[in-house]
């Protein structure tokens, strides 16, 4: 598949030659951001990932040696390409201009690719430069924050020392996302490369107990927290101290580690998040009937919609406007739950309807297990001087608490996603870095977002979205990965379909479209040099460009 329709200079004759000025505009290459990395927490340079991979040919590689730069380019960032690629719930999608034409860019499904291509050819994370620094820094919390920041200060050369509570690495990555979406082995793999730099991880080691943050801020120059948030909420209904009523996070924490988990036929799960719906088919395979119960309706559920597709087709049942009011005990055990029904109102704080009780609508429901799922909160215990009140730990833009030295990121500081733990771990290294190294530290900054009517849809071919094929629900054990990955044949073409908004993709356009001959091409990946000295201020350049890299200025 070519990756644009073809086109032939065609031969136009200077209206204007000899001088005659049509404009005083000028043309100017402006690099913009495309709105994937515009919109990817981790900035993600996808554009340059996929040019990479489309153009392999053009640049003079093979395929394999575009995947293999691909990997380096992206783990610059993000040590868990492998691991993103399965659980990323990819707002780069969302905003891909292709979306207009025949569907958004499959980036989550080549991330996913690239980072098996590293894992299958052991690629290996390598240091910044041959620096060696001498200053310790302490990072507590295994998870996505905790490695990615221990990742981006052991290749700066720092020693790293890594404080783990659980008995593995990985935070909610292991205890909290189940299996079926991450196999045990991408993300060991993933991890083992984290330290295989030299990063010293202590597993069964609960900072703030078994080490306190003051002795941790004697012995190390610096600190990162990345406690995440591991305590479920409660639901506040009477009853529901029964030891059959769960945290949705203990839940898959037990379930995760491979533990026996007494759930019975009959389990109720609340809530409308991630947690929830891993909560419901975690019990699904565990051989009960689910009934999952949110206040809200499908369109609210925050929720990956793929999740919830996913659920119900494993005959996961989901009560929509629903809440639990009681909790009801019998010898001690949780066996019914009381629920109201909820009609939606005006939109609260988070902009969504307000859902309010239907008087005299309770019903119930049998159960021989609840899960609440309704959110959860980090475990201060230790670091209570980090926060006050009901705030979690604040930060600046660099990760910087208001103690000196110590620094956070990821679920402790907000609940969000893998993504965004891991780029908050990864500013806050660049800032310990700056600080221990005396350096400034400058906030990164992007060109402006490139805006959709720039973009000349027409001009690109008509290529269908490739999408990940899901093992049937009948084939699926506990552990069975459920998504499988595109073939690389379908990942060189989705490459293929980034439009490569608002840089230049050497299509040749402005070139073709240009009857003075401005445009001199240079050497691949270099794209042109205008002699403005020509140019007469027609501004076709800049119209027929399909990807918004020109301006006529
Ligand atoms: C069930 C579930 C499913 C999810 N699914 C997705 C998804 O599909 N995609 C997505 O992007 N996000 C998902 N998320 C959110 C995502 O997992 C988190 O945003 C992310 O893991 C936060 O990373 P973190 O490093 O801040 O915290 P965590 O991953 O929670 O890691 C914190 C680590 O710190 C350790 N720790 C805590 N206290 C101490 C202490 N005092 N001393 C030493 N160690 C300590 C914990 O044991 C843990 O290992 C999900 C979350 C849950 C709960």
């Amino acid at each position: 598949m070519a990756l644009f329709k073809d086109v032939k200079k065609p031969v136009i004759k200077a209206a204007s030659a000899g001088g005659a000025q049509i404009s005083p505009f000028r043309p100017r290459y402006i690099e913009k951001t495309a709105p994937c990395a515009g919109h990817c927490p981790n900035g993600t340079e996808i554009r340059e990932l996929m040019v990479g991979i489309a153009q392999a040919e053009a640049f003079g590689r093979t395929s394999e040696q575009a995947l293999e730069l691909a990997w380096k380019r992206l783990t610059e960032r993000n040590p868990f390409p492998a691991v993103c690629g399965r659980v990323c719930p990819h707002p780069c999608e969302e905003s891909c201009n292709r979306s207009a034409k025949e569907g958004p860019v499959a980036i989550n499904a080549v991330e996913r690719f690239i980072g098996d291509f590293g894992l299958a050819k052991n690629l290996k994370l390598s240091k910044l430069n041959g620096a060696t620094q001498t200053e310790k820094v302490a990072v507590v919390g295994a998870g996505p924050a905790g490695l990615s920041c221990a990742y981006q200060l052991a290749r700066r050369g720092y020693p790293v020392t890594v404080f783990e509570g659980f008995p593995q690495p990985g935070g909610m990555l292991r205890y909290g996302i189940p299996k079926y979406r991450l196999p045990r082995e991408v993300l060991d793999a993933e991890i083992q490369r984290i330290l295989d730099l030299g990063v010293e991880l202590k597993c069964d080691c609960m900072a703030g107990r078994d080490i306190s943050l003051g002795e941790l801020r004697q012995e190390y120059r610096a600190v990162f927290v990345g406690i995440g948030a591991q305590k479920g909420i409660k639901l506040r209904v009477p009853g529901e101290d029964a030891p059959n009523v769960f945290s949705g996070t203990d839940f898959l924490n037990v379930a995760n580690r491979g533990e026996t988990v007494e759930i019975g036929n009959k389990v109720i799960v609340i809530g409308g998040g991630d947690t929830a719906i891993d909560a419901a088919r975690v019990s699904k395979r565990l051989g009960a009937e689910v009934t999952l119960l949110y206040r809200r309706t499908r369109a609210e559920m925050p929720a990956v919609a793929s999740e919830i597709e996913g659920a119900l087709e494993e005959g996961v049942k989901i009560e929509f406007l629903a809440a639990p009011v009681e909790i009801i005990q019998e010898n001690g055990r949780a066996v019914r739950m009381r629920s109201i029904r909820m009609q939606l109102g005006e939109p609260d704080k988070s902009g969504r309807p307000r859902p309010v009780p239907i008087p005299g609508s309770e019903f119930e429901t049998e159960a021989t297990a609840i899960i609440a799922a309704i959110s959860q909160e980090p475990d201060f215990l230790g670091f209570d001087s980090l926060h006050s009140g009901k705030d979690w730990i604040k930060t600046d833009d660099f990760g910087a608490t208001t103690t000196e030295g110590v620094y956070a990121g990821g679920d402790d500081t907000e609940l969000g996603l893998v993504t965004i733990a891991i780029s908050q771990g990864r500013f806050a290294a660049e800032a310990i870095d700056a600080r221990l190294r005396g350096i400034p530290l400058v906030k990164p900054s992007s060109p402006p977002l490139v805006s959709q009517d720039k973009i000349k849809l027409d001009w690109y071919k008509t290529a269908l979205r490739h999408e990940r094929a899901h093992v049937p629900v009948a084939e699926r054990t506990p552990d069975t990965e459920i998504e499988q990955g595109l073939t690389e044949a379908e990942v060189i073409e989705e490459a293929k379909r980034c439009m490569s908004c608002g840089m230049c993709m050497d299509c040749e356009t402005c070139w073709m479209y240009c009857s003075l001959n401005c445009f001199v091409k240079l050497p691949k990946g270099e794209h042109y040099r205008v002699k403005l000295e020509l140019c007469n201020g027609c501004k076709k350049c800049a119209e027929a460009c399909p990807c918004g890299y020109i301006e006529m200025i």
